[in-house]
């Protein structure tokens, strides 16, 4: 059983860190790597898991502490996955609106059938900078894309993504209600059952 009292996450985002600490509970203490350093590590990997290990490694090398990293993303079927680890900047770093408004162009004339998708949410936790076997958990929530944006809570592409089991857009969910099923959640679920926390 592995025993960790912190981990080092590899996110300069506060507010993930209050997200993911809340899910992960009070027994292990999540510290920013902000507080060790502000560079950032280019995300060169071309998949989730890649790029979640890289930004790992990289949080446990500046650190010297073992290191949590996510990376996460919207995976549509027709687009072959797209946009995928480049969710963030799908519409060149215009932002939220932009990617989204790309998102719907992109799925213009698409039938409900063909317009499945994933959040996808990547775990990665190393014990140390050259750790050959990180542990990995994935978290997988199936939706559609809808063909117009619903729904003002959340962030990206939430107003777009329909929540079949909920009958509404994640974005119509409130905060509470989405982090008890989103991709974060199911990935967080594993790693607490992976360390034992469950
Ligand atoms: P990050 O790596 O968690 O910052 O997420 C990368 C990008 O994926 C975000 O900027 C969003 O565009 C998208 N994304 C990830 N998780 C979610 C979510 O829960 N709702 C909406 N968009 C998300």
């Amino acid at each position: 059983m592995m025993n960790f009292t912190q981990l080092v996450l590899a996110s300069h985002n506060a507010g993930k860190l209050k997200e993911l600490q809340a899910m992960l509970g009070a027994s292990v203490q999540l510290r920013s790597i902000g507080e060790f350093s502000s560079v950032e590590p280019e995300e060169t990997g071309l998949s989730f898991v890649e790029n979640a290990i890289l930004k790992a490694r990289n949080a446990a090398r500046i650190s010297g502490l073992p290191s949590l990293a996510d990376d996460s993303g919207l995976a549509v079927d027709f687009l072959g996955g797209a946009p995928g680890i480049y969710s963030a900047r799908y519409a060149d770093g215009k932002g939220d609106a932009a990617n989204n408004a790309k998102l719907l162009d992109a799925l213009k004339d698409v039938p409900e059938a063909e317009r499945g998708a994933q959040f996808v949410c990547v775990l990665a936790l190393v014990r140390h900078a050259d750790d050959p076997l990180p542990i990995l958990c994935e978290g997988l929530w199936h939706g559609r894309i809808l063909t117009q944006a619903s729904g003002e809570h959340g962030f990206g592409y939430d107003p777009l993504f329909w929540v079949p089991s909920r009958d509404c857009s994640s974005a119509e969910l409130s905060p509470s209600e989405k982090n008890l099923i989103s991709h974060r959640a199911r990935a967080m679920d594993l790693l607490r059952q992976r360390l034992g926390l469950i």
